[in-house]
């Protein structure tokens, strides 16, 4: 059997190790938390998860990758379906279209211009910003009073920070088949609500993980790679961390290694309370102008979370990476209080990951195709979420097409 390393043991790699376990000896590298941004940490009666906090079950790969492990997802309750923006005061985002027309979340103004949206031709031959293809088809209003929360929500980025045609690629495609994003919406019988349910696992996302490898026949090295050199005896190697890392590993393929550079991550602290009745009840708070970009109701939307998560930092306040763990946790503490009025937290937890989410910025898509090309022609496999796709559905789905053209040799 062909031997096969793996260099990151985060989703992307240890699903591709699943997915792979019995065509090739797989060995799976990870030189810190079996993983990766997908990990769980119990404090007292506390789960606070360092990092993904949930996926949507519309992704099959997902879920078959689950029921394939044995393991069962668990469903948010409703609550997680009240989600609010801050903008100076707590805003419930309307889901229901006709909601949304009759909601303060936006001036009359700014909602009769999202309705021109209908009439606004597509532009489909050039790359825009999401702050660009936003304003353009639903006006400025809609960018700062909806995007600028969302891209902090999703990608820890601003709008004019972020690619509409790598971050959003379904939307841009809707705009382009059907002219309108209404039209299209309308067509595919689809709202504003996600199109799939959030879910995670009673014990957190390491409950997952740690069932993942279970069942995966695999050698499990707890080392950091450091040159790709030192894996000589494998047949094949994939590297499955984050871009920063893979441009070390790679440093004596100088071109590759300049182009893997190139990926810009945010830094994202996660600070975890808890308040004794903190409000409002619902999935979680995001804001449009404050250091914090959000906070998350983990107690009131799954089973033994009983915490409260703050996020901080990302694009729209990347300093958040030079500030020490006390003027993070102040920081973290003086907008819960601004924004919810809860004073007090019972337990305090913090995380800083210093390059937390790549930045799918302009160009993403232009340099993804220039750094495949080139790791073709060196040999080398890359995957992971600074690609194609941040969100933890999409690393599974991802390693799922890779471990297909690996075994059917077309990579
Ligand atoms: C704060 C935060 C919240 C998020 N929330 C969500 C969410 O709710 N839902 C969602 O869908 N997505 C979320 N994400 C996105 C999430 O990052 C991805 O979905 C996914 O977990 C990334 O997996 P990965 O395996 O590609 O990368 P990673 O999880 O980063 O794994 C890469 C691994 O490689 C290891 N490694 C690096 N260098 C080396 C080396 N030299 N040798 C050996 N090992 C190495 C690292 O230690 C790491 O374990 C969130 C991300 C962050 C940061």
């Amino acid at each position: 059997m062909q031997k096969l390393a793996i260099i990151g043991g985060g989703i992307s790699g240890l699903s591709l190790a699943f997915y792979l376990q019995n065509d090739f000896d797989v060995s799976v590298f990870e030189k810190d938390k079996w993983g990766g941004k997908a990990y769980t940490q119990k404090i007292e009666s506390y789960l606070f998860e360092e990092g993904v906090n949930g996926f949507l079950s519309n992704s099959p790969k997902t879920m078959e990758l689950c029921e394939e492990i044995g393991i069962k997802p668990i469903k948010a309750n409703e609550n997680s379906k009240k989600r609010f923006i801050y903008d100076n005061k707590i805003v419930e985002i309307p889901v229901k279209p006709f909601d949304f027309l009759k909601s303060d979340i936006m001036s009359f103004w700014g909602k009769l211009r999202i309705l021109k949206e209908f009439f606004i031709k597509p532009v489909c031959d050039k790359e825009e910003s999401v702050e660009e293809f936003a304003t353009r088809r639903l006006g400025k209003e809609f960018t700062e009073k909806m995007m600028v929360p969302m891209l902090a929500g999703i990608y820890a980025s601003t709008p004019s920070k972020t690619s509409m045609n790598a971050a959003f690629p379904k939307l841009k495609k809707i705009e382009c088949e059907y002219g309108s994003l209404f039209k299209g919406m309308i067509k595919l019988k689809r709202g504003g609500q996600p199109s799939g349910e959030l879910h995670s696992f009673e014990y957190g996302m390491s409950e997952f993980i740690n069932k993942l490898k279970e069942k995966t026949n695999a050698k499990f090295i707890k080392k950091e790679i450091r040159d790709i050199g030192e894996l000589k005896d494998f047949d094949k190697i994939i590297i499955a961390t984050p871009a920063f890392e893979a441009a070390k590993i790679l440093q004596k393929y100088n071109k590759l290694s300049n182009l893997l550079s190139k990926i810009d991550y945010n830094p994202v602290a996660i600070v975890g309370f808890d308040y004794d009745d903190i409000k409002p009840i619902g999935f979680g708070i995001l804001t449009i102008k404050e250091k914090t970009l959000g906070v998350l109701m983990d107690k009131y939307i799954f089973p033994n979370r009983n915490g409260i998560r703050v996020m901080l930092g990302g694009a729209r306040y990347p300093e958040i990476k030079d500030l020490n763990e006390e003027e993070i946790i102040k920081l973290a503490k003086k907008d819960v209080e601004k924004i919810t009025g809860a004073k007090n937290p019972k337990i305090t937890w913090l995380k800083l990951h210093k390059k937390a989410i790549p930045n799918y910025s302009l160009g993403h898509q232009k340099l993804i195709g220039q750094i495949f090309e080139e790791a073709k022609k060196e040999g080398i496999i890359l995957t992971g979420n600074a690609y194609k796709g941040v969100s933890f559905n999409d690393c599974i789905k991802n390693s799922y097409e890779l471990a297909q053209k690996i075994k059917e040799g077309n990579v």
